[in-house]
């Protein structure tokens, strides 16, 4: 196997690059202290995404236990979603798909299922008769989530695709086709949704509380130091744009809320490390401009460390960093320090919110189209930064 250095061995201690004003951090401004249940039942009295939080709610669904098979159990599915899964109230996992006999025999004795519920890649049809299995998560390198998706749904399974979605829009679409012609549900493993600090800005985006956001600027980026298929095209699709800018964009269009997104602008930073960075870009900055004029800067890289967002409105602000990992965000706005509950799990509650849309028609915040939108930018953003930085015209 590849070795390699997941999201989630960088994330936790990604250094606050402090470009950005902090301060408000550091006074006496009253915090905002909300419950996690008080937090989620208040948004649900508001806004068209009123139904949204109870999908996050889990636990009070009376439906059958789902089951899920994981297909590729490496950092991701090892670290974060085997976990989480232990903790999902609305669903188990009950299966896998992995290249290693050994290693799916070990996930068997320790999640508890059959060895028969153990597929390899090339034998992912049989599940069609594998009435156990209801949901494929497909955590495998990007340039295969096509495959393992297409695959899943041919076999009848609904579907979790791991970011980014593919690693082009032709692909993306597919997938979205193969999920309707077997009539199958298709949801992203988009967890920041899930996480209620970045909820909190969606909030503030329903409520327009400050008015529309409409400078914005934020980077994920992390030191990369081991080779691994992250930094090669074939299996990556890109550099760090496809595997961690895409979290920036996903900020970007949370903040913009239903505004669309009609430009963008890209220019690749000169390599420092040509000779480990050799056909994927190491850093990129590029801006994304919405319909209502709002801009935001973002950049994104695998030679620095960032971990950050900020949107600005007339009548108040929100910040967050660390902004992207899977704990320990800090968020701020204007009136003080957002303090909510973090979830034992942000993955936990994105499986289970995905049950909830299958099972019990709740709403999908995360669905295949939003996965297909964010790789719509990330091709017109190697667009632009192919041609210079020349501007790049779209509607999403
Ligand atoms: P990883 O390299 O640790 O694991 C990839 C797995 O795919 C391994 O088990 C490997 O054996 C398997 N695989 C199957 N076919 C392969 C092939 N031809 N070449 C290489 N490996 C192959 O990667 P990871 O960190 O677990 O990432 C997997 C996916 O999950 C990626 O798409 C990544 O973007 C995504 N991810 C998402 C998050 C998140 O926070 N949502 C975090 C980390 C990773």
């Amino acid at each position: 196997m590849l070795a390699s250095r997941g999201v989630r061995d960088i994330v936790a201690g990604i250094p606050l690059r402090s470009t950005m004003p902090f301060d408000i951090m550091k006074n006496n401004a009253p915090h905002t202290s909300i419950s996690r249940r008080a937090f989620l039942n208040r948004l649900s009295a508001t806004g068209t995404l009123a139904l949204a939080p109870r999908a996050m709610l889990a636990g009070d669904g009376n439906g059958k236990t789902f089951g899920v098979a994981l297909a590729g159990l490496g950092g991701y599915s090892t670290g974060q979603l085997g976990p989480a899964l232990k903790l999902t109230k609305h669903c188990r996992l009950v299966g896998v798909v992995t290249g290693s006999e050994g290693k799916g025999r070990k996930w068997a004795q320790e999640h508890g299922f059959p060895e028969t519920n153990i597929y390899h890649y090339d034998n992912m049809a049989a599940m069609a008769d594998n009435p156990a299995i209801d949901i494929v998560y497909v955590a495998t390198p990007n340039a295969l989530h096509a495959k393992h998706a297409i695959a899943a749904a041919a076999a009848g399974k609904h579907v979790i695709c791991e970011k980014p979605m593919a690693t082009s829009v032709a692909d993306c679409d597919a997938i979205i086709a193969a999920c309707e012609k077997a009539g199958v549900r298709l949801g992203m493993g988009y967890r920041l949704h899930y996480d209620p600090h970045h909820e909190e800005l969606r909030r503030l985006v329903r409520t327009r509380e400050f008015g529309s956001f409409m400078k914005m600027d934020g980077g994920f980026a992390f030191k990369m130091t081991k080779p691994q298929w992250r930094a090669e095209k074939e299996l990556a699709g890109g550099g760090p744009l496809m595997d961690v800018g895409v979290y920036v964009i996903q900020e970007a269009f949370m903040a913009a809320g239903t505004v669309p997104l009609v430009a963008v602008t890209a220019r690749e930073l000169p390599k420092e490390r040509p000779e480990f960075f050799k056909d994927v870009e190491e850093s990129l900055e590029w801006t994304m401009e919405f319909a209502n004029g709002a801009k935001c800067q973002c950049f994104t890289s695998y030679n620095s460390n960032r971990d950050e967002f900020r949107a600005e409105a007339e009548g108040g602000w929100f910040q967050i960093g660390p902004a992207f990992g899977y704990r320990g965000q800090k968020a701020s706005t204007s009136r003080g320090p957002v303090v909510v509950e973090p979830p034992a799990s942000q993955q936990a509650l994105q499986i289970d919110a995905f049950v909830r849309h299958v099972r019990d028609g709740a709403p999908n915040l995360v669905p295949g189209k939003m996965g297909k939108r964010d790789m719509v930018v990330i091709e017109a953003i190697y667009a632009s930064a192919a041609k210079a930085g020349e501007r790049i015209e779209l509607k999403v």
